[in-house]
């Protein structure tokens, strides 16, 4: 019955962010992600999407 988000997208306010998988789904090895310059980044174990927040 749950919808499960396959890409679900976190805001940060920082280019740095951290990701070590949805606790619902599996978790995966703690990785240190850095946004592009367009301010995104996937991470490559769970497809988890930060982006940054933007910033006025
Ligand atoms: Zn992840």
């Amino acid at each position: 019955m749950a919808d499960i988000e396959k890409n679900e997208i976190i805001i940060s306010d920082s280019k740095q962010v951290m990701c070590e998988g949805n606790r619902q789904a599996s978790g995966h090895p703690r990785v240190y992600l850095k946004m592009d310059d367009s301010g995104k980044v996937t991470c490559p174990y769970c497809s988890r999407i930060f982006q940054l927040k933007s910033q006025d």
